[in-house]
């Protein structure tokens, strides 16, 4: 099986590390269904400058799904106004309590980052810190387009972003939006066709009547 390509277009590093299960709230599909798919995440997400060190373990995974489900979680009670357990806080805060990935900057002039899965792991959670205690937890939404449903940050200039990618999602929503005018189109006018037709033939008196 060829390894999932991840996204990260929630604009928020913990949102799209929730979006590793995709379809969440109508046919959800984990994308990172094993250790190495954790390792390949981090990688892409760049906070410890490429690959990692050394490989996640097993525990590393267990801990990293229940962070990222007690972030969806806690996200969710931002967005929705849902309860939310201690239990989700504190795991949260456990793994914001890590050390972060480092950053120094190259004599190129570039930022270099380095970390291990745990840094990876208190990157997101302070990400998650960060935007749920803080004022754009109420821009947190959930993408219309079905089945997506993935959690994003609507960061837009008029609070109006209704997709989480719009090069993905909302090109595909409006695309299909554009069909189904353009089909609504062609009927009415397949429509006023027959009815016209329709209408010269009774004229005539030679062929049925039109209908309405
Ligand atoms: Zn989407």
């Amino acid at each position: 099986m060829s390894a999932p390509e991840f996204t990260f277009v929630s604009g928020n590093l913990a949102l799209d590390f929730v979006g590793t299960v995709g379809r969440r709230t109508t046919e959800p599909i984990e994308l990172m269904p094993a250790t190495v798919d954790l390792a390949v995440w981090a990688a892409a997400s760049g906070t410890a400058g490429g690959a990692l060190a050394e490989p996640p373990s097993d525990t590393d995974y267990a801990d990293a799904v229940t962070l990222r489900e007690a972030v969806y979680r806690l996200a969710t009670a931002a967005r929705t106004g849902a309860r939310f357990t201690r239990k989700d806080l504190a795991t949260v805060n456990r793994h914001a309590a890590n050390a972060p990935g480092t950053v120094r900057l190259g004599a190129d002039a570039t930022v270099r980052r380095a970390g291990d899965i745990r840094s990876v792991l208190a990157d997101v959670a302070r990400s998650a810190v960060e935007l749920l205690g803080g004022p754009d937890a109420v821009l947190i939404r959930e993408c219309e387009a079905t089945p997506c449903t993935r959690l994003y940050v609507d960061a837009s200039h008029r609070r109006s972003r209704r997709w989480c990618d719009m090069r993905g999602c909302g090109n595909r929503a409006k695309a299909a939006a554009f069909r189904a005018r353009t089909r609504a189109k062609a009927s009415t006018a397949k429509v006023a066709v027959k009815q016209a037709t329709g209408r010269r033939q009774s004229a005539s008196g030679s062929g049925p009547a039109a209908s309405e």
